[in-house]
């Protein structure tokens, strides 16, 4: 099976270039996904750098880009690809080494959204209690594990990066706003009132596509734009 992978060392190379591998069918289970193949790989090259960690589509450390698609190589079955298995680090950051980006600028939106819940009381005495249909509203809200794999599969995302939030962000910060406990949405609201942080986006629904959680970004920032729009 082979396998054309991205290169890029900064301390020699100028640019990325690619470079096939190749495993044995030998090498190969049936139940493999595509990080063990990676490893399978490192053997051969200890030179070849990624992101991994949990190995169980929880961590999300090694998001890729693998046949033009951005998806978390821990979950992504062998079998399920078509060859050659093209593999680039997810676009629209900057690449640290091989597989591995700098996704700062992503941490960097996370955090301007306040992903943290703002109650009345901050030290209560008692559980800050929802009703069972307050807490089924934040289902598909709440799982996001920032992998990155929406953000950086977002064109408004690679041509605004410092600027537009990114599709991770914003549901992050639907997650927060549509929260019963959350006292602060009225003010989070206006904070996303900008034609570049949130309504940048024009629902090309990448992200929705490219999230292994089956989370949908592109519809929390729907919502997200209509209650921006109502909030005035
Ligand atoms: Fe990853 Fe999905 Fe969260 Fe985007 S929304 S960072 S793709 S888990």
């Amino acid at each position: 099976m082979e396998f054309i992978i991205s290169r890029f060392n900064p301390e020699t190379d100028e640019s990325a270039y690619d470079q096939s591998y190749y495993l044995e069918d030998t090498d190969i289970t049936p139940d493999m996904m595509l990080l063990d193949a990676l490893h399978a790989i490192r053997r051969q090259d200890p030179s070849l750098s990624f992101r991994f960690s949990c190995q169980e589509g929880v961590c999300g450390s090694d998001g890729m880009n693998v046949n033009g698609q951005n998806c978390l190589s821990c979950i992504t079955p062998l079998s399920s690809l078509k060859e050659p298995i093209t593999i680039k680090p997810m676009p629209g950051l900057p690449i640290i080494k091989d597989l591995i980006i700098d996704m700062e600028m992503f941490y960097r939106h996370y955090r301007e959204v306040q992903p943290f819940l703002k109650p009345l009381n901050s030290s209560p005495q008692l559980e800050n209690l929802q009703t069972p249909a307050q807490r089924k509203k934040l289902d598909g809200a709440y799982e996001c594990i920032l992998c990155g794999c929406c953000s950086t599969s977002c064109p408004s995302f690679w041509w605004n990066p410092d600027q537009f939030l990114g599709p991770a962000a914003l549901l992050a910060a639907n997650r927060f706003v549509i929260d019963s406990r959350d006292i602060d949405s009225k003010a989070r609201l206006q904070e996303l009132d900008d034609p570049m942080k949130t309504f940048r986006c024009r629902h090309i629904q990448n992200c929705t596509a490219a999230c292994p959680k089956g989370l949908n970004p592109s519809r929390a920032i729907q919502e997200l734009k209509g209650m921006i729009v109502k909030n005035g």
